[in-house]
């Protein structure tokens, strides 16, 4: 009698422990997805700690929480989003490679060009302060250092070396893969645009296996250094081997096309190309109106825009958008008809007849739907 009590408080003992151990992984399970959920869309408020103006258009910024504390980590490599609010109209949002790295990250640091008549960047130009409230997305994105050790090469066109230099920071804090080289090209038209000259000179004579190599397009006669333009075969030449060596570039649309077709044309294999094309879209030259058509919706005509998306925008028709780019997909939309260009290749596979927004110029009339 006593034994089957005794079995029985213990088999109640074992059942309450082991429910109790699932619901806590259960728990423990969901607080994690919610976790990364929240991590990677909930907007987080930061201030404006400091700003740099480097030259007339370039400009840096260092961001820490709003009421302190550590901000969420990333990889290098990694852009946050800028919500700029907009008054009845959803954020304006543009991405912001981090120009700095750290583990445990405190501070945000970021670099930016201003675009005249730019959305974003012109307004960051006008009004961050110190002080100032930013609302931001945390940082995300795939352009990260894909393996550890081997010889990295990494080439920033203008203010597309901000994620290289924070690739760099990681780089050559690796203390696993101390006999790696890292190179870092970076091309700009006038030698002010260096804007991270010093501290590159500074790694540069602290780390033997570290070679810059900064090359200005429109150099003054004070420019001691390499000029003229950066291609594929400027950047093999100087290197010891190619041989497994990764190539990470990043610099406007044009240029990142162009030095990824050179290295390609010089036998480096494209899965050793890394790439991040951010920047120079211009309005379209083409004078010609094209009328655009939302099914169920609207209509609006389409001249001198840079792309769909703007054309959208300034049509005051909400669409989703995060980065801009063909990275992240929100802002497709179906051509029911019309032609239209791809100015950017789309980083994901789309459906029949998908388009995306942010990549599209349109050429004639179009019929769009799911808009
Ligand atoms: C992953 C990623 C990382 C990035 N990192 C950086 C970075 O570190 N630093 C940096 O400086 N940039 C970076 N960028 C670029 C940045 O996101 C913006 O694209 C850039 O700042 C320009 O945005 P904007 O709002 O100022 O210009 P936009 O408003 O996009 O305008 C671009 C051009 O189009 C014209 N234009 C705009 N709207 C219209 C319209 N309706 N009709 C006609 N013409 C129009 C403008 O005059 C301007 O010439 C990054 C982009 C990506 C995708």
């Amino acid at each position: 009698m006593f034994l089957s009590i005794l079995a029985g408080i213990v088999v109640f003992g074992l059942g309450t422990l082991a429910l109790w151990l699932c619901d806590g992984l259960r728990l423990a399970w969901h607080c994690r997805i919610t976790r990364n959920r929240a991590s990677s869309t909930t907007p987080l408020q930061v201030v404006i700690e400091s700003r740099e103006d480097y030259t007339a258009d370039l400009f840096g910024l260092v961001l820490r929480p709003l009421g302190g504390g550590q901000l969420p980590a990333f990889q290098a490599g990694q852009y946050l989003t800028v919500n700029l609010p907009r008054a009845g109209l959803p954020p304006s949002r543009r991405c912001y490679s981090l120009a700095a790295w750290q583990t445990q990250p405190r501070h945000y640091q970021l670099g930016i060009r201003r675009v005249a008549g730019g959305g974003v960047s012109e307004h960051l130009y006008q009004f961050a302060q110190p002080g100032t409230r930013l609302e931001i997305l945390p940082p995300r994105g795939g352009f990260t250092l894909q393996t550890s050790g081997g010889v990295k090469v990494l080439i920033g066109g203008g203010i597309g070396v901000t994620p290289l230099r924070a690739m760099l920071h990681t780089l050559l804090n690796d203390r696993d893969n101390p006999g790696s080289t890292v190179y870092l090209f970076h091309a700009v038209r006038h030698a002010e645009e260096l804007c991270y000259h010093a501290e590159f000179i500074g790694f540069q004579n602290r780390h033997s296996r570290f070679r810059y190599r900064p090359i200005v397009s429109r150099p003054n006669a004070s420019w001691p250094g390499e000029t003229g333009r950066l291609n594929g075969k400027r950047i093999v030449d100087a290197l010891d081997a190619v041989a497994n060596a990764e190539f990470y570039l990043c610099a406007n649309i044009e240029m990142t096309a162009m030095l990824r077709a050179d290295l390609t044309d010089l036998g480096i294999p494209p899965d050793r190309i890394f790439s991040e094309g951010f920047g120079g879209l211009v309005p379209s030259t083409d004078d010609a109106v094209y009328q655009i058509n939302i099914v169920g919706k609207t209509a609006f005509d389409f001249q001198g825009r840079p792309t769909l998306m703007h054309g959208l925008e300034s049509a005051g028709i909400a669409i989703d958008s995060d980065c801009r780019a063909g990275h992240c997909g929100a802002c497709r939309v179906i051509a029911d008809s019309g032609d239209y260009r791809w100015l950017l290749p789309p980083s994901m596979a789309l459906g029949e007849r998908e388009i995306l927004a942010c990549c599209t110029l349109p050429l004639s009339d179009m019929t769009l739907s799911r808009v």
